[in-house]
């Protein structure tokens, strides 16, 4: 039985050359022979259908539909810390 697919995390675009980066003109953008599926954070299009974790870590997916770039970790730059500084 498959599961249902994993929403992504939506991050900023990356530098040229920072990293691989995966675009398609039509999703899903990857396809493999695992057993799950990941969903664009932005528009929920699935974006890499029936991989095995491990295929896709570190790598980054931009979205044909909506044209965000995606990631499977949650992103490092994390925004909330900045928001919440200390006095
Ligand atoms: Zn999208």
């Amino acid at each position: 039985m498959k599961n249902g697919p994993r929403r992504m995390f939506v991050v900023p675009e990356p530098r040229p050359g920072t990293a691989s980066v995966f675009v398609s003109n039509s999703a899903p953008v990857f396809a493999g022979e695992g057993d799950i599926s990941y969903m664009c954070g932005g528009c929920g299009t699935v974006l890499i259908a029936f991989v095995a974790q491990d295929q896709i870590q570190g790598l980054i997916f931009k979205c044909p539909t909506c044209g965000v770039y995606n990631q499977i970790e949650r992103p490092e730059l994390d925004l909330t810390r900045q928001l919440k500084r200390p006095n």
